[in-house]
């Protein structure tokens, strides 16, 4: 099986920038560990590769991505940077009918009404957050019209996750993510009207994105899709779904719950189990645990 990664590839010498990736191991570790619907599988699979995406142009930073939507599967949220790359949705089995074009109604599951909020970690003292609303909570164009109005950056976004039998197993319903992946496109400043009108005839070819990861390598896909207009690989980087929770993390949420939570945990409750939204993982906390932080908080 094909390994998750990323590419960045520039267009006419620098004058826009191409990102893409193929996420189809981290979308199904998603759909797995969520027990995710068909299109919540999507959803989580949308959201994972447009924050690996949007994430990638800035190092070493870490990028939290929220859609706030009035759809039956509430929030879904994203963290992507260093070392971590994962995702929770709040009503992961919420399935509905497909569309009247046979995709899966990710819009409608998320909601069109809300929005999205991304809060970038640069290892200041404050993060900066950013905010737009929901287009129609397909994800993409969400994403899309984010950067657009809120950092000001012009940018084409298209992500897929194609849901299919296969013989992995593990799946609901003997269902496997088969591809899951997006690309991005940023005009940089100075980029040609040439260029740009070039990328904008070309969107239709993105319009299926999770069909043509599944049968091409990325490589493959932006020379096609961008020949004539320079495309060039800079380099790639791997992708991995992977939590970064840990007891360390738990103490801090259990502190930050207050004085009268943990009294009455300690009190009321024989001790505390905290599950990861991400992963799923459970930590367990013993009444003298609780007592432990509980002086440790003010
Ligand atoms: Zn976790």
């Amino acid at each position: 099986m094909r390994t998750d990664r990323l590419l960045h590839i520039t267009l006419g010498a620098g004058a826009a920038r191409v990102l893409m990736c193929d996420a189809t191991r981290a979308a199904q570790t998603a759909r797995l560990t969520h027990g995710a619907s068909r299109v919540c599988s999507a959803a989580l699979g949308r959201g994972i590769a447009g924050a690996a995406l949007l994430n990638a142009p800035r190092k070493g930073e870490r990028l939290t991505l929220t859609f706030h939507g009035d759809g039956p599967a509430g929030a879904l949220v994203i963290a992507a940077g260093p070392g971590v790359l994962k995702a929770s949705i709040d009503e992961p089995t919420v399935e509905l009918p497909l569309k009247p074009n046979g995709k899966l109604d990710v819009g409608g599951a998320i909601g069109r009404e809300g929005r999205v909020i991304v809060v970038r970690d640069m290892g200041l003292k404050q993060p900066y957050v950013g905010q737009s609303a929901l287009v129609s909570g397909e994800i993409a164009e969400d994403l899309a019209m984010y950067c657009t109005v809120s950092e000001q950056q012009p940018t084409l976004c298209a992500l897929g996750v194609r849901i299919g039998a296969t013989n992995l197993g593990g799946g609901k319903g003997g269902e496997d993510v088969v591809a899951a992946g997006g690309i991005m496109i940023q005009p940089l400043p100075g980029c040609p009207e040439s260029l740009l009108a070039a990328l904008e005839l070309r969107q239709e070819l993105f319009a299926d994105i999770s069909a043509a990861i599944e049968s091409e390598s990325l490589e493959s896909l932006a020379f096609g899709f961008f020949n004539g207009l320079e495309p060039e690989i800079l380099r790639e980087e791997p992708l991995e779904y992977h939590c970064d929770c840990g007891r360390a993390r738990m103490e801090k949420a259990l502190i930050a719950m207050g004085r009268d939570e943990l009294t009455s945990m300690i009190e009321e409750q024989d001790g505390a189990e905290l599950t990861c939204h991400f992963c799923r993982s459970a930590y367990e906390f013993s009444v003298d645990q609780l007592r432990t932080l509980l002086a440790l908080s003010k």
